[in-house]
């Protein structure tokens, strides 16, 4: 089996998303051992992201009861951050 970037190179890994072989250059070791390909590696990286700001912003709801519907400055810098990942993956994958 060949690395989908790599027909030259032999695959060593499949991606534990979206099943294509990947060789050695390719592949993203995440986490429990798992194997990931660049973009999906992308798209687990932001859903953990994800979850772990609706985490944040649950408890953030939780202490503060019935202020849940205001904006606090907690909210604001999740928001930046997320923006903040958004402009460095579009680095990574379009500024090569
Ligand atoms: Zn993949
Ligand atoms: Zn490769």
């Amino acid at each position: 089996m060949q690395c989908k970037n790599h027909p030259n190179h032999q695959a060593e890994f499949i991606c534990s998303s979206c099943l294509e072989p990947l060789c050695r250059n390719c592949v993203i070791e995440g986490e429990q051992g798992k194997s990931f390909c660049r973009l999906c590696y992308m798209c687990y990286t932001v859903s953990k992201v994800d979850s772990l700001i609706k985490e944040g912003t649950d408890r953030v709801g939780e202490k503060k009861g019935q202020e849940k519907e205001q904006w606090g400055p907690f909210r604001y810098f999740m928001i930046l951050s997320q923006v903040l990942i958004l402009i460095m993956l579009i680095v990574i994958f379009f500024v090569r």
